[in-house]
Parts: C-alpha cells; structure tokens; sequence
C-alpha cells in the first residue's frame, strides 16, 4: 500500500511513520508536513535520511501544491494528521486552525476523491465537549458540542469527511483520539511542558485547581488504533479512542514523583471555557480488534524516562535550536 501521511512531523505523526514503518515494511510511506512550529525534523530525520519515508514540505491547505503532490505520489490512502493542534494558540488567534484544519482537510477530500484514495481523519475527543462529573463516557453518536475554536475546527473537519462519505460514497474513516501523551510532544502540552520545568527545577503551572479531567492514551496505543480503523474500519465510520481518566493535579503530582523531584507547583489563571472533562465510549472500535496496550502508569514512567533520556530533544525545542534543523527539510517540495 502507497500511505500519504499528513503531519508527520509532529507529535502522533512521526510516531505513527515510525509504526508503520516496522509493521508494514512493504507499504511505501511519504509524509507531507509544512513544518509549522510544532513540527521537527529531528523526529523523522533518521527515517528520511535511510530513505524509508519520502518528505515533502508543503502546506496541505495550499491546493495547487495538494495538485501537485497528488499527481506524484498517487496514495492509496491518507492519513490525516496535520492539524494546529494547541487548544491555548485556537483561543489566542482562531485563523490558522480554520485554514489548516478545516481548509486542508477539504484540500486532501478533494484530492482524495479525484484519486478513487482512502481518507482517514485523525479526530479528537474535544469534538464532544466537556462532559460532568458523573456523566457516562460518550459513544459516536453524541452530538458534537466543541467549546473552543480548536475543537470547533476539528468537528467541522470531520462532518466535511462524512459529508464525502454519503454524498460520494468515499471510503472515509475517522477516529477521536483521547489526550495523547509519549515521545515527541512538543512541549506547550501538558506532559512534556510539565517535565520541562521539572527537569529544571521549576514550578509547574497547573491551571484553575488542577480538578479538570483528561482520558490518557499511550501514543502506540494511538498509532495501533488508527492502522486499526484504517485497515478494517468501516466506510463512513467513526471510531472512539479511549483513555484512562485522570485528574491533572494527580497527574502532575505522578510526574515528579516518577522524576524523583520535589514537589513545586503553581496554580495559574484557568484558560477560558476549560472543558471540565472528556470520556470517551470505545466500544467500536473493540469490535474491530483494538485493546490498548499500555497501561497509563506504565506509560507515564516510559515517558518520563524518555524525556529524561533525551534532555537535548527538550532543550533544543526550548531554545528553538530544532528550527535550524528543520531547514534540512524545507527544500524537500512537491
Ligand atoms: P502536533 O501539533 O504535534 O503536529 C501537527 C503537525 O502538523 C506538525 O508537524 C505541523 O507542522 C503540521 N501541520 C500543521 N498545519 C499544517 C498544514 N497546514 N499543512 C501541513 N502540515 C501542517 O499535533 P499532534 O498532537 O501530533 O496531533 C496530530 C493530530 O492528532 C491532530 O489532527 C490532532 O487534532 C489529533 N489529536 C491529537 C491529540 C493529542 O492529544 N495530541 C489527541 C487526539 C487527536
């Protein structure tokens, strides 16, 4: 099979590149990534460099660089990661999640439905909204309540894709994903920002009381769900990808204890319209084989370990170093 990955660069990504890659040595993989700030070459370079994925550096928003792209590449199926992905920058500046998430997502439809390829949307459990307290996981069929401008351009992304399903009869899948965590994240999110600080001594913020709650999922386990709905979900469907639930203090609370620091934390302003919570119902995807691999606290101590062990990864970001790194890149077009 010919995989066009989109957001390659990025955290799931370049996680999802390095999967398939072992899995499906067979398969043929290009990424195409504009390298906006959250992308980083160092996260795919040493697959590029062996030749194992071809790099494309283009904007999937821009049409006639999708034209282009798709004339050369000719997939037999997308994977659709590229996204802004930082629910703080949707509520600083909307636009570029509208382009991007919205705009790209109908740009790679349309091109898609050209080819005759398979599109596979990688969605977010935001698209819900916030759930309550004591309110059950929510299944599929729930109505789509986003409540921040980064959650409002993934739904409306994925109700283009299930439009191109019914009117086109396209073999258009979706999944929505639970808070991600692992290697590669870039650290403006939770995890690796919390690390950070703690690698070096510093508070950690924690908005509001630290009472919302997130449903964690291992990135592998991620990876492993999305080639799951790829190869064996059906057309038109939508799969949930759920998580462990977890408070964010408590969370936060396990990460200095799995780096073996002291605790020092500081509550900060909470962020406008901060959902209380997300659960997700998996059940779908169950039938379709998927068990999660990687229980969280298991998966929370391979992560802290991973950061610790790649300090200059974090550092590099930081600094912004890794843009240098990505103009190695950035002559690789269509
Ligand atoms: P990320 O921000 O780490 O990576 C996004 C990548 O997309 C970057 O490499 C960036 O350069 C690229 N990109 C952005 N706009 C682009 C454009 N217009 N053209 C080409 N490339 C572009 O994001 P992530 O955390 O890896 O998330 C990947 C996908 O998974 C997103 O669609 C996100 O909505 C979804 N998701 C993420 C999570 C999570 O917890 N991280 C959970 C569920 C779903």
């Amino acid at each position: 099979m010919k995989l066009l990955i989109t957001g390659g660069a990025g955290f799931i990504g370049a996680n999802f590149l390095a999967w398939e890659r072992e899995k499906y040595p067979q398969d043929t993989l290009f990424c195409v990534d504009k390298l906006t700030y959250a992308g980083n070459a160092q996260n795919i370079l040493p697959l590029v460099g062996r030749g194992e994925v071809t790099f494309f550096c283009e904007d999937v928003a821009n049409k006639s660089a999708m034209r282009r792209l798709f004339a050369r590449v000719r997939p037999d199926a997308v994977v659709h990661f590229a996204a802004e992905s930082h629910v703080d920058r949707a509520i600083a500046d909307p636009e570029p999640f509208v382009r991007s998430n919205v705009g790209g997502t109908a740009v790679l439809l349309e091109q898609c439905r050209a080819y005759g390829c398979r599109f596979h949307h990688v969605s977010t459990d935001e698209v819900y909204g916030p759930l309550g307290k004591g309110e059950a996981p929510v299944s599929e069929g729930a109505p789509l309540r986003p409540a921040n401008p980064y959650a409002a351009s993934k739904a409306a992304a994925d109700l283009l894709c299930l439009s191109y399903a019914k009117t086109y009869g396209m073999p258009v899948t979706i999944s929505r994903g639970a808070n991600t965590y692992g290697r590669f994240q870039f650290p403006e999110k939770l995890i690796p920002r919390a690390l950070a600080c703690i690698f070096a001594g510093e508070p950690v913020p924690v908005y509001g009381t630290g009472e919302n709650r997130r449903s964690w999922l291992a990135v592998r386990d991620h990876c492993a769900a999305v080639d799951c709905v790829l190869r064996h979900g059906e057309a038109g469907g939508v799969y949930n990808i759920g998580g462990e639930e977890a408070r964010n203090l408590d969370l936060v609370r396990s990460l200095f204890s799995l780096a073996g620091r002291e605790e020092k934390i500081s509550f900060v302003a909470d962020r406008p319209a901060h959902d209380l919570r997300y659960a997700l119902d998996d059940h779908a995807l169950r039938a379709l084989g998927w068990r999660p691999a990687v229980p969280f606290q298991q998966g929370l101590a391979e992560t802290v370990r991973w950061y610790k062990e790649h300090t200059a990864w974090l550092e590099q970001v930081r600094s912004g170093a890794y843009l240098a790194q990505n103009d190695a890149l950035r002559g690789m077009r269509a």
